[in-house]
């Protein structure tokens, strides 16, 4: 038996839904654009370019009816809601045809992003990872199973802040649709159980504040709500 140093940290969780069971989170891969509107707005072609990826630590995941601290580093923190695909059979080179054998499940999910360290990142020709990867980015609603609810390919998918609709859009905008994504990203790296992989987001993304309260869904499949606390005790701007 393996002797550890210390004691190694338990992994990230999220709830199942309907279920004291927990999905262990592995790892976290996010898809860059994949709604036209949305990479319209950040003054991108949506043209069908291959996708691409960006990753998140499996720790950063934070589940749903929880505050997180306002982030270190940002004053311009945004919300972005996207379909999450938790991976239940791992894989390498999956083809399309095959990829939905690989999907335990789905889940809400929201991408936080610090886009004024994003923006100068994209400027400077830097790595995203201090814009997106920080901790607790990756808020994640109780995951639906795939054997419960079938593939879901369309269906609106929303987020409100304190009441009030800021990004609405369905999933049948997407412009790589799931399988693919799962395909693509079995070619970049093996997938394994327990990695789930958020999807991209529809257009409407924007500031939050400490205190603000938000509140995330896709049709037929569940919600996630978190709160904006006060900024952390670490260095702000
Ligand atoms: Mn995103």
């Amino acid at each position: 038996m393996t002797e550890y140093a210390f004691e190694p940290c338990p992994p990230a969780t999220v709830a199942v839904a309907g279920s004291d069971k927990r999905f262990p989170v592995r790892r976290i891969f996010c898809v860059g654009r994949n709604y036209a509107a949305h990479a319209r707005e950040m003054g991108k072609d949506p043209n069908r370019e291959p996708p691409f990826f960006f990753t998140k630590p499996a720790d950063a995941v934070i589940n749903s009816d929880q505050t997180i601290p306002y982030p270190s580093l940002t004053d311009n923190l945004h919300h972005e809601v996207e379909l999450v695909v938790a991976i239940g059979t791992g894989g390498s080179n999956i083809p399309v045809s095959a990829a939905k054998a690989h999907i335990w499940g789905y889940g809400v999910g929201i991408d936080l992003t610090r886009r004024d360290v994003q923006e100068e990142a994209k400027r400077l020709s830097r790595p995203w990872d201090w814009s997106k990867a920080f901790d607790n980015s990756a808020p994640c609603g109780p995951l639906v199973q795939a054997a419960e609810i079938g593939h879901p390919t369309h269906g609106r998918i929303w987020l409100g802040v304190n009441g009030q609709l800021r990004q609405q859009g369905n999933l049948s905008e997407m412009i790589w649709s799931v399988p693919d994504i799962v395909s693509l990203c079995s070619e970049s790296v093996e997938l394994k159980p327990g990695d789930l992989i958020y999807t991209g987001t529809p257009s409407g993304v924007g500031r939050l504040a400490p205190g603000d309260s938000v509140r995330a869904g896709i049709e037929n499949l569940g919600e996630i709500a978190i709160t904006i606390g006060a900024r952390g005790a670490h260095k702000t701007l």
